[in-house]
């Protein structure tokens, strides 16, 4: 069985080749861990679980190890902290921040079916080998001391930039924000930066101070999975700055050609066009979705598009998705054998192993629950053969519980849409006022192509529901 992968590294779709097949590694950028994780934060988390499933299933359970860090240390936990604990020492305000947000995520990433990684590291366990790093690039001419940071010398890597595809003289030349005094070059980045008395800090050569976000995951990669290992994932926002900065000082550290031989990223989570994000206001919490949908609905409704593409996050995706599960539902069988029946999913582990092509895996079951149905009572061995197949392959995506789903959180399934709907349904009130049937017509079809049904009262008001 081929593994193929795409690779932004390389920006091609390779045959995946472990280091060790033995031990086959990979490390995911995790949460900051000052608020609430959104549904688009949801996406890598989901998308690498399908991959570690995958591995697992090729190279055996026991031979493959997947990192997934936790960044506790953070000026949004610190401005956090203070908001919502004033009264406490800041040390503990921030304990009380990031423990209370990364139980919630632990508890999100269950909700929606995915596996514990092997290692969920915190940043602020790893503050010495994070300064023992920085030591290392200052001695070897990669970093300097200036204004109050330590800072990475873009300039002393020969090709610094490859991952995301930039040239250093690009980006000099086109610099929009003026070049802050201390620094040798616009692009160089903070390893550490002096805290003052009220912000957290540890003590380090240069002084008391905090890491930079990004030799956070330099530091944590290399002590579970070594200066080089296999797979580096995130989101596509991560590649630059985040990504291209982690395997500049990794590679400059520990003298490597690479940090990790395949780079994964993800396509954003979208609502009406534009990336979920907290800057942008338009989000809705992993928590709040599942209020009102089953995890495995919100994680087969994120399966259903290829990781590297967009994914518009809609009230009708997740009630097609939670219809196309019940119907799975009728065929999944618990009490089979894991084991018996790989043979037969073959053609359905080769689709998903053509760079995780999820989409294609699901068209695959949607082929055989349609088979299993009609040979309906005909021939009982070879529809019990294809049930085992078929219960194998549902599982290998992550739905570990189909048999119990429906009975979860079942609410009023609204919560991407309530300003949305609020808006269409003022809008049309405008509309009846102003005698503009066409208009108001058309508003009442965009809902109902939202899935909302709307009722007129006599009181003039408005109601609606989600047609089931
Ligand atoms: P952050 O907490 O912003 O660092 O994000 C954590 C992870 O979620 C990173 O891998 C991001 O790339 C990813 N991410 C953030 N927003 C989105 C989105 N709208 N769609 C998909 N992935 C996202
Ligand atoms: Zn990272």
């Amino acid at each position: 069985m081929t593994l193929r992968l795409c690779n932004t590294l390389t920006r091609r779709k390779e045959e995946f080749t472990p280091l060790d097949p033995k031990n086959v590694r990979m490390y995911v950028c995790g949460p900051t861990v000052y608020d609430f994780a959104h549904i688009g934060n949801a996406r890598p988390v989901i998308v690498f679980d399908v991959l570690y499933r995958l591995l697992r299933h090729l190279y055996g359970p026991e031979h493959v190890k997947y990192v997934r860090n936790i960044t506790d240390v953070d000026d949004k936990i610190n401005a956090r902290a203070l908001r919502d604990y004033p009264d406490l020492p800041l040390n503990e305000a921030i304990r009380k921040v990031t423990e209370k947000t990364a139980n919630q995520f632990q508890a999100d990433a269950k909700a929606l079916g995915c596996l514990e990684p092997n290692f969920e590291p915190r940043a602020t366990e790893f503050i010495a080998e994070m300064i023992a790093m920085i030591s290392t690039l200052i001695t070897k001419g990669h970093a300097y001391q200036a204004g109050g940071e330590v800072l990475f010398n873009v300039a002393s890597m020969a090709d610094y930039g490859k991952l995301s595809n930039r040239k250093l003289e690009d980006q000099q030349a086109g610099a929009r924000v003026a070049v802050e005094a201390h620094k040798k070059n616009p692009g160089d980045f903070v390893l550490w930066k002096l805290s003052s008395a009220e912000e957290p800090g540890w003590d380090s050569p240069w002084g008391r101070g905090r890491p930079g976000w990004h030799i956070e995951c330099s530091a944590m990669s290399k002590q579970y999975l070594g200066e080089v290992f296999d797979i580096h994932g995130g989101g596509l926002d991560l590649i630059f700055p985040h990504h291209e900065n982690e395997l500049a000082q990794s590679r400059c550290v520990h003298g490597t050609d690479v940090m990790a031989n395949v780079w994964m990223h993800n396509g954003f989570l979208q609502v009406e066009g534009q990336k979920m994000s907290k800057s942008l206001g338009n989000f809705v919490t992993i928590d709040d979705v599942l209020r009102d949908w089953p995890g495995e609905v919100v994680r087969f409704n994120m399966l259903r598009t290829h990781y590297g593409q967009p994914i518009d996050w809609t009230l009708q995706g997740l009630q097609e998705s939670r219809k196309t599960l019940l119907s799975f539902q009728r065929w999944y069988n618990t009490d089979i054998d894991p084991t018996y029946g790989h043979e037969q999913s073959q053609h359905f582990i080769e689709t998903l192993s053509d760079d995780l092509n999820t989409p294609a895996a699901i068209a695959v079951l949607h082929k055989l629950s349609g088979a299993i149905s009609e040979l309906g009572q005909k021939d009982d061995f070879e529809q019990h053969r294809l049930i085992t197949h078929f219960s194998n392959a549902v599982r290998l995506l992550g739905f570990d519980n189909l048999d119990k789903f429906h009975h979860r959180g079942m609410g009023n399934q609204i919560s991407v849409y309530n300003t949305k709907i609020d808006g269409l349904l003022t809008a049309r009130l405008a509309a009846r006022a102003a005698k503009d049937w066409k208009e108001s017509d058309r508003i009442r079809d965009e809902l109902a192509a939202m899935g909302v049904s709307i009722k007129d009262n006599k009181d003039g008001t408005t109601s609606w529901e989600v047609k089931r």
